[in-house]
């Protein structure tokens, strides 16, 4: 008898068939391809991606459930199932042709999605695309445009970082235990190239962070924290933008122009 799934470890098993068909076909997967599986639990997914694919690497926590997969896949070179934190996993360990990146696959546990989208793009130079089921309101956030009500700092990050689309929604009754809210299969495809050049994405970053953090204030006032009041509506309207507005008004290539601007000024006083 299988074990009862563990919460706390976010296991919500794909239970439906054609959900579980539908995720397959739209992640597009090719024999060339070098698949890592996130969190594959009782291989809901494992056994549809293996015969697609010329290899699969599944990375599971739960030591009892990697050891079954394991064993199920013993006989098929294909399928490597690791027993590991995936937020731990190196992924520059697996090796790939020079010319050709990842996928990735992840029905994931929606309290870790955040630190995972992280962990995928500080390899995101070695992935093309990254397909993950995540709660819908957060796909929305992902996706939201500039002035929306879902828009914040992270559409902001993983928008930099990749091309986000929800492929499809997927009811909660799709997984057992059904979990509280519905979900969404979401497609990020990686960028070679970022949307906007940026001088430094670490100030890039903290500019979009201090601009959406006090939603009721405006642009001026969110950014006194980084820059000097003085030096400020200068900058401001050195890059034609009002300091009244509120940062979520604000689309990418924008917030490069402030930090930029910030960066230029940093430069320059601290020569
Ligand atoms: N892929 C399976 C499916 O679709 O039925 C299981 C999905 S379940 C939502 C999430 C899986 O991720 C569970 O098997 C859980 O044990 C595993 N998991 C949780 N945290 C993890 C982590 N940090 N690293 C790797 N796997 C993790």
């Amino acid at each position: 008898m299988r074990a009862k799934p563990k919460k706390s470890l976010g296991q919500n098993f794909l239970q439906d068939p054609n959900i579980r068909r539908k995720i397959i076909a739209a992640c597009d997967l090719s024999e060339r391809d070098t698949v890592v599986e996130i969190g594959p639990g009782q291989g809901a997914l494992t056994e549809l991606i293996a015969p697609k694919v010329k290899r699969l690497i599944a990375v599971e926590v739960d030591r009892a459930l990697s050891a079954e997969l394991s064993g199920r896949f013993q006989g098929d070179p294909r399928v490597t199932v690791i027993n590991a934190d995936f937020l731990k996993y190196d992924l520059s360990a697996v090796s790939i042709p020079p010319s050709h990146k990842l996928k990735v696959v992840g029905n994931i546990p929606y309290y870790i999605t955040s630190p995972i989208i992280e962990h995928l793009f500080s390899f995101r130079n070695r992935i093309s695309a990254i397909y993950l089921t995540v709660q819908k309101e957060f796909g929305q956030r992902i996706i939201a445009k500039p002035g929306t009500a879902h828009y914040g700092a992270f559409s902001c990050f993983v928008q930099y970082y990749a091309e986000p689309k929800i492929e499809f929604i997927i009811k909660r009754t799709c997984f057992f235990p059904a979990p509280a809210v519905d979900s969404c299969f979401l497609k990020l495809t990686v960028r070679p190239e970022p949307p906007a050049a940026v001088i430094d994405e670490t100030l890039f970053f903290k500019v979009i962070r201090a601009s959406f953090q006090k939603r009721r204030k405006t642009l001026g006032n969110c950014l006194k924290a980084i820059v000097p009041d003085g030096a400020l509506t200068a900058l401001l309207s050195g890059c034609n933008i009002d300091p009244r507005i509120r940062g979520e008004e604000l689309g990418l290539p924008e917030f490069a122009r402030i930090s930029n601007a910030f960066s230029r000024y940093y430069n320059i006083i601290n020569q």
